[in-house]
């Protein structure tokens, strides 16, 4: 185990010899993270949604990233679940749901996580 003093000389020596060291440590991950429950269709992005939505010809009320991301400025719970619903339904086929665990799975390594419980909601599906 390092003193505070020894690590923050060798803090320094690894900065003086490469400054990329700093710039491409995870910042926002300094410790490993877990997700124990993730409901995936929550975690679908704008920019996403969007993509899903023009390969499967499925109508959104607003067509930038700029305008989903206002919707998903959730009033209450009862919008957030509207919201849900209205993703959910835009996804159709195995790349779409594909596309959603890659990218949750991405953004959520970029956190530091190392294990993620995500599921789908197959009741959803199975309606429509
Ligand atoms: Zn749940």
């Amino acid at each position: 185990m390092f003193s505070s003093s020894d690590s923050a000389g060798h803090f320094r020596r690894k900065r003086e010899q490469s400054p990329r060291v700093l710039t491409t440590a995870p910042q926002a991950a300094p410790y490993p993270k877990i997700e124990l429950h993730v409901h995936l269709e929550g975690t679908v992005r704008p920019k996403t949604l969007l993509e899903i939505a023009a390969r499967n010809d499925y109508p959104l009320p607003a067509d930038t990233e700029e305008g989903l991301a206002e919707l998903y400025d959730f009033r209450d719970f009862a919008h957030f679940i509207e919201v849900w619903i209205l993703t959910t339904n835009a996804l159709r086929t195995t790349e779409d749901f594909r596309q959603v665990v890659v990218d949750y799975a991405a953004e959520a390594a970029s956190h530091g996580a190392v294990y993620v419980e995500g599921i789908f909601s197959p009741s959803a599906f199975a309606a429509g």
